[in-house]
């Protein structure tokens, strides 16, 4: 046999197993999400490649009956949140922050989005994510080796080991539906200077841009001083621009 025909032998022979591995781990989604609220499996749908749909999972499966509670609003409540009276209060209260941060810090303007993140842009995130698609194969890896071997594992024992299986590194994302922003829960900021953003918010800008610079304590410091309607920042997986909306004055 020639070089190349070898090389072709083993180039199919790995995409065979990929397909193998793949459509198992494909049957391990549909087996453990067979319960799951209409919404998840929907979303399980256009979640791309079966190790990031079990990702996915393991986090639907983990919220268990808090799910439907969390989930992210339709498109018409999205679209209506501005005009309602919790919209409205959100967005004195960031203008309070927006605010006490502009006189701390005279030069330098905080910015933040303000629109909740739909299920859509979720999902996108979700699908392209480097840290997503680390832990996804992770995940998937230590599935194979505890259940490669059985045809069809046992549902609830597949349920435990995805619930109870941890990443070495947290995904910087929350699964798609799940997230604080596609309840208006959680608001990101960040810092500009001359039109240009300083501090923003990658993960890879977390030590340097923000505590480094001293923008983690500066924005802290302007919740504080208006009226601390946010608490955080995130601490797992660190993003200091991220809080969570608790909408009362924190005692
Ligand atoms: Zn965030």
């Amino acid at each position: 046999m020639t070089g190349q025909l070898v090389a072709l032998f083993v180039f199919l022979g790995a995409n065979i197993a990929d397909t193998v591995d793949a459509q198992r781990q494909q049957a391990w989604v549909v087996q453990a999400s067979a319960d799951l609220d209409p919404r998840a499996v929907a979303a399980l749908q256009q979640v791309v490649g079966p190790d990031r749909r079990l990702l996915a999972l393991r986090a639907y499966l983990r919220a268990g009956t808090s799910l439907s509670g969390r989930w992210t609003w339709s498109q018409q409540q999205l679209s209506a949140y501005a005009s309602t009276a919790e919209g409205k209060a959100a967005a004195a209260d960031l203008n309070a922050v927006i605010a006490a941060f502009a006189s701390a810090n005279p030069g330098f303007t905080l910015r933040v989005n303000r629109m909740p993140r739909s299920l859509a842009v979720q999902l996108a995130r979700w699908n392209e994510n480097r840290s997503v698609g680390v832990a996804a194969t992770a995940l998937a890896t230590a599935l194979d080796r505890q259940f490669g071997a059985t045809v069809v594992p046992d549902a609830p024992a597949l349920r435990h080991a995805l619930m109870n299986w941890t990443p070495a590194v947290a995904a910087a994302l929350a699964a798609p539906g799940l997230s604080a922003h596609g309840q208006a829960r959680a608001f990101d900021f960040q810092v500009e200077h001359d039109g240009k953003v300083i501090a923003g918010i990658e993960a890879a800008s977390a030590r340097q841009q923000w505590d480094a610079a001293g923008w983690t304590r500066k924005l802290q410091a302007a919740i504080r001083a208006s009226g601390n309607r946010f608490a955080g920042p995130l601490s797992t997986p660190y993003e200091p621009w991220h809080y969570a909306y608790v909408s009362q004055p924190a005692p």
